[in-house]
């Protein structure tokens, strides 16, 4: 076996206290994490950094598909305006070398996995060759009963093709895209499309405050702007989240709430209370391009409820870089702690798409990555507007 260790100022492993002077050692061959301490003496075969090691990232939203969207939709004044310029562009033009590059991005700048909504099958050759786990979200669409019918072909079609790229089976799953595009019957669709494998589901949530109008009396943007057929969506006098019935019937093991950009107090205790194992995906960089706001990241720490992280698409980000995400939230909640944020960026990212036996930490057996954070501000211990992140093994 074949052993290099890494070594630098400082080692974020999620399981303790950062390291001062660190070192890691993993087994060259497999990635595999044998040995996490401090160092005293020295350590052949060692190779010393400048910077922070952690483990790989674990970007827990994403949707690869869309990278030939970059820059299509300039200053959007809300989600709402964003969804109605999307819907004028051309969806047909998937870009492959733009989603290899992106990709090679993503692992390079020290990404191990991704969970990412997929309304296609078309990145499947680039995810069969990538070295970056993904957990693939077949995302469906759709209120009425034809389109309900519709949506079971495409989920079937899109997992036959990812199968037939030699995808695992266990990493793909039916999920909803948002309250305001899908009825009661689609969740239920869904719900019988995950049978038997409910592991996991994903739902982008309260990205806009009109969700919320929608089903407390078919009020706002969406009843406006869209062309909803609102007998389909029933009036329940609350929120969007706490009227998706169906979801929190579904018994999954854990469910990934995207955005939660205007869940009250009371939704994340609803949340907290309906779900298995709820998680909480904030956006950065897409919340403020499109909203101009984020969720207040304490108010779910206050609650004791699992932060992740995600890029969203390159429709509404500049790129898929996980250190920059971390970056905007960083300078948005100055109390929190770099290794509270890169749990976020990490383990907790693992844990919500149940990856975390292999991702997510520095621990004897794991093989989550060792990623270098350059740039950092040692002496405070914080992210400067230069910090980078780079993968090393
Ligand atoms: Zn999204």
């Amino acid at each position: 076996m074949e052993k290099i260790s890494f070594a630098a100022q400082y080692v974020i492993t999620n399981t303790s206290e950062p390291i001062k002077n660190g070192v890691v050692s993993v087994d060259v061959s497999t990635g595999e994490i044998l040995e996490i301490k401090q160092l005293t003496n020295e350590i052949p075969y060692t190779e010393f950094y400048n910077g922070v090691l952690i483990p790989g990232f674990v970007n827990a939203h994403c949707h690869l598909e869309l990278c030939h969207l970059k820059d299509k939709v300039k200053n959007p004044k809300s989600l709402i305006d964003f969804l109605l310029a999307m819907f004028r562009l051309d969806a047909n033009s998937y870009d492959e070398k733009l989603t290899l590059k992106y990709d090679s991005l993503m692992y390079s700048s020290g990404v191990s996995a991704v969970g990412d909504i997929c309304n296609t099958s078309d990145t499947a050759g680039v995810k069969e060759k990538s070295k970056i786990h993904y957990k693939n979200f077949v995302e469906l669409i759709g209120t009425t009963p034809e389109r309900c019918q519709k949506d079971i072909l495409q989920f079937e079609n899109v997992k036959n093709d990812y199968l037939s790229f030699g995808i695992d089976a266990n990493d793909i799953s039916a999920v909803p895209h948002a309250p305001y595009s899908v009825s009661p019957e689609l969740f239920s669709v869904i719900n019988r499309l995950n049978k038997g494998k409910k592991e996991i589901i994903s739902i982008h949530n309260q990205e806009n405050f009109n969700e919320n109008f929608l089903y407390e009396n078919h009020s706002g943007e969406f009843v406006e702007k869209f062309p909803l057929d609102l007998s389909l969506i029933p009036v329940t006098g609350k929120t969007s989240l706490k009227s998706m019935k169906e979801l929190c019937e579904g018994g999954y093991e854990r469910t990934l709430l995207v955005h939660n950009i205007y869940s009250s107090k009371e939704d994340l205790d609803f949340a907290a209370e309906n779900f298995k194992n709820p998680f909480f995906v904030v956006c950065p960089k897409s919340n403020i391009f499109l909203e101009n706001k984020i969720i207040d990241v304490n108010v779910l720490l206050e609650k004791n409820l699992t932060v992740c992280i995600g890029t969203d698409s390159l429709s509404s980000n500049d790129n898929l870089s996980m250190i920059e995400e971390v970056k905007l939230l960083s300078k948005k909640f100055e109390n929190l702690k770099l290794e509270d944020l890169i749990k976020f960026a990490t383990l907790n990212g693992a844990k919500a798409l149940g990856l975390q036996s292999k991702l997510g930490s520095f621990e004897i057996g794991k093989s989550p990555g060792v990623v270098l954070l350059e740039n950092v501000d040692l002496h405070n211990f914080r992210l400067t507007d230069n910090t980078l992140s780079r993968r090393l093994i």
